[in-house]
């Protein structure tokens, strides 16, 4: 039977609804119902529900999957009642300028901003930031600034370095942004090699250097370190942008803070920083932090208020796009308060507690899956590839590495603060039966 457009869409259900415009109707294809918002109508909805009862056994990807504390949700009820969420906030342009726009949250961005740019050790006097859409707009913001700095005060385009390791979004990002790109040699541990950089900048000399450290890579959880780094950088012309997107958000509140740390002692470690919302601290959408210096931001500003006329807005907007969320660095301020930040302190505590845990009993019991963590402030730990079966119970992320064997099959577990003692014991049980793994 040939059916029409219309006939399939009056069959699915998809209806069309009729506009007028004037005196001739305007069809308006392609409307769901109006009953579809009734959830016994969304058989969907249903499925997501069951979805989030296994949550806690969502080991794969590095997303913090704890339902928040009611506190958050009081929070957001008074945003909402205060009008944030219920019509269109924007926090377009500069949230350190006076806006044009009075519908912002630019007060809260700032508080957000001021205290992350503490807690990695800003001068108290010279930050500047904005909450972004997520880790990769941070990473494209980092670049994008350091690549204006450098061919300004050189009037030469750098090249972007960074390892094999790093996340793909700086890929996409070097090529959006007509940036040669330098692969950068790693150690066995998955950080760059400072020897490799060194040679790469030699062999490059008339070129300034943007590079992309991370701290916390994404599939072995590897740090770039970021003081060896900059020694290899004496008399470059360079910019260094911290990809600390998982990382950055529980370093701060280990001992092992100063990784991610903006100076050691009067000496800055780098330019500007990324971290996701999303991953550590939990923040039910994706959203990120970018940090930089002001006095760097400034000199960005000078160069980016030649390239467009932000009249329109008032002011040069300082982020790339326009537009801008409202509702989410007012929701993220409650990430801010003493009883948030104790609670993110015991979560950092506890994850790598149980990461320690995780690796010690997978060497123990399965050493033929060589469970590897990469340094010990690492949540991460990768290990030869199980079975299908446990790669989709656990939503495992697998890859090939190359290793002295060839070329090998690899997944990883993160272990963020939803994963329980008792969810580990369990998927420790389930690799010892595994008979389809890798490793048996
Ligand atoms: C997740 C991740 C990103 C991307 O961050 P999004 O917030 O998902 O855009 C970038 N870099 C690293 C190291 C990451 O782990």
């Amino acid at each position: 039977m040939h059916i029409t457009r219309r006939r399939f869409l009056a069959f699915s259900g998809i209806g069309m609804a009729t506009a007028f415009t004037g005196c001739r109707p305007l069809e308006i294809r392609g409307v769901s119902p109006d009953s579809a918002l009734d959830v016994i109508n969304q058989p969907g909805l249903t499925g997501k529900a069951l979805l989030a009862g296994n949550k806690h056994r969502f080991l794969g990807y590095p997303v913090n999957m704890t339902t928040l504390p009611e506190e958050f949700f009081s929070w957001r009820r008074q945003l909402h009642a205060a009008g944030i969420n219920q019509f269109a906030f924007n926090n377009v342009g500069n949230p350190f300028k006076e806006s044009s726009l009075p519908f912002n949250t630019h007060d809260f961005e700032r508080e957000v901003i001021r205290h992350f740019a503490g807690l990695y050790g800003f001068p108290v006097h010279d930050y500047w930031g904005f909450l972004s859409n997520s880790g990769t707009d941070s990473n494209m913001h980092g670049m994008y600034m350091g690549r204006t700095l450098l061919t300004t005060r050189t009037g030469v385009r750098p090249k972007v370095y960074f390892t094999g390791e790093a996340h793909y979004s700086i890929q996409i990002l070097g090529d959006l942004l007509g940036m040669e790109m330098v692969q950068v040699a790693t150690l066995a541990d998955g950080g760059m090699d400072k020897v490799s950089l060194a040679d790469h900048l030699a062999d490059n000399r008339d070129h300034p250097a943007l590079v992309v450290a991370t701290v916390g890579t994404t599939f072995k959880g590897a740090i770039d370190h970021v003081d060896a780094i900059q020694s290899v950088l004496q008399g470059v012309d360079s910019y260094v942008h911290l990809d600390a997107a998982l990382f950055g958000g529980y370093l701060p509140y280990t001992p092992f803070v100063s990784q991610v740390l903006h100076q050691n002692g009067n000496r800055r470690r780098y330019d500007s920083l990324a971290v996701s919302c999303h991953k550590f601290f939990g923040f039910p959408s994706p959203a990120g932090l970018f940090i930089t210096r002001d006095s760097l931001y400034q000199e960005f500003n000078e160069q980016f208020s030649r390239i467009h006329k932000p009249e329109y807005i008032h002011h040069v907007p300082g982020t790339i796009t326009c537009s801008r969320d409202a509702v989410k660095p007012a929701e993220f301020y409650f990430f801010t308060t003493g009883s948030a930040s104790a609670r993110q302190a015991a979560d950092a505590g506890s994850i790598l507690q149980l990461t320690a845990r995780l690796h010690q009993e997978m060497q123990s019991r399965m050493p033929m899956l060589q469970a590897t963590r990469a340094n010990h402030l690492s949540n991460t730990l990768y290990f030869r590839k199980p079975s299908p079966a446990i790669i989709k119970k656990y939503s495992l992320a697998t890859m090939n590495l190359a290793t002295a064997a060839g070329t090998e099959g690899y997944a990883h577990v993160v272990i963020m603060p939803h994963v329980t003692d008792r969810v580990i014991d369990e998927f420790l049980t389930d690799l010892e039966v595994d008979r389809g793994g890798a490793g048996v």
